[in-house]
């Protein structure tokens, strides 16, 4: 007899509808206790298809972005890859189970805190938490195979480009001339220089840090 399907095996059902492809998104999705990195009173809601808030202002992404940031990353098993705004760390979770060492950044030092302990409590050894500006990137740990910014920011910070690994690739969302928001992967060709690839629209908070959004004006389309 199969288990009983739960709000989990449904949630990925229906991103693998939606088009996620990745089987190694999917199935890390399918073991992370989402409903662990939601606050109490969201529980009940943690599998649904929407955002979810974390305080401060600032939101867990959907299921949806979730699965669609870590495919684009396309890291290999094993590779170093960095994180900007942890949040709740449900993403750093995600890309763990993928098999990656994961670094994360995040601004905010009670967010920090907090989702460096649930990963812990939860088994998450190979996700180290600092808080920190991540538009500086992290040098020191890196070159990275993948970067990945959970927030948006007026333009590609050139500082993460440069930590990038041959082939490595920055998945981030920027604001477009119109006030919306793109997601960008950015690859760092082998031979030098830097590939621009459109990846779709997005709806991320802002990236506030020294080269993102002024925490003065908050990101709410104007620069720094
Ligand atoms: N990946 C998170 C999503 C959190 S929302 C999750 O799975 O829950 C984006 C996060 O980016 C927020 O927590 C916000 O505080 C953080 N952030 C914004 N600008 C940042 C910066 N410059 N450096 C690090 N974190 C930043």
């Amino acid at each position: 007899m199969n288990a009983p399907r739960t709000a989990r095996d449904r949630m990925v059902e229906d991103l693998r509808s939606a088009g996620i492809r990745d089987e190694r998104v999917l199935e890390a999705m399918a073991r992370v206790p989402r409903e662990r990195f939601v606050p109490e009173s969201f529980r009940g809601r943690a599998y649904r298809p929407q955002r979810i808030p974390l305080g401060l202002g600032q939101t867990m992404s959907m299921p949806w972005t979730v699965a669609r940031l870590a495919e684009l990353l396309e890291a290999p098993p094993g590779a170093r890859v960095l994180e900007i705004g942890t949040g709740s760390g449900y993403q750093a979770a995600v890309l763990a189970e993928m098999g990656l060492r994961v670094f994360s950044l995040e601004r905010h030092a009670r967010l920090a805190r907090e989702a460096a302990r649930r990963l812990r409590e939860l088994g998450y050894l190979s996700v180290t938490v600092k808080h920190f500006d991540g538009t500086f990137g992290w040098a020191a740990e890196g070159p990275w195979a993948g970067i990945v910014s959970t927030a948006a920011g007026p333009r590609v910070p050139e500082t993460l480009v440069t930590q990038l690994a041959p082939g490595g690739r920055l998945v981030l969302p920027v604001e477009d001339e119109e006030g919306g928001q793109r997601l960008v992967v950015v690859t760092r060709l082998p031979g030098g220089g830097a590939r621009e690839e459109d990846a779709g629209p997005a709806s991320f908070v802002p990236l506030v840090g020294r080269y993102g959004w002024s925490p003065r004006r908050g990101g709410k389309g104007r620069e720094a």
